[in-house]
């Protein structure tokens, strides 16, 4: 009979191992930063076009955002994009709890 209880992963993986795990697949590892983090005026096509085919793009969108990333193109989201989106979050949150209380 094959024990497999030495070899199996733990589920889910802890923090440390799921960040380490994502980013090894990353279609932006080593490139360059700063298209990621463009200055005033300039665009964010290129970085977007990136994670676009990114194979590890839900994951770096759910790290920004539960990081609290405030700068950059994460998981091809922008800035606004992430505050949208927290703040959609904090709506739902507050509905729930109205709907309970
Ligand atoms: S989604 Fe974009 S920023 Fe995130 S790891 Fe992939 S290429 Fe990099």
């Amino acid at each position: 009979m094959l024990d497999v209880t030495d070899t199996a992963p733990s589920h889910p993986p802890a923090p440390s191992e799921l960040a380490a795990n994502w980013r090894d697949d990353a279609a932006c590892r080593g490139l360059d930063t700063e298209l990621f983090f463009p200055g005033q005026g300039e665009s964010i096509m290129e970085a977007k076009q990136i994670c676009s085919s990114c194979p590890v793009r839900v994951e770096c969108a759910d790290y920004a955002l539960d990081s609290g990333q405030r700068f950059g193109i994460w998981g091809g989201t922008t800035e606004r994009d992430r505050r949208r989106e927290r703040g959609r979050r904090r709506a739902a949150c507050a509905n729930d709890l109205e709907s309970v209380a």
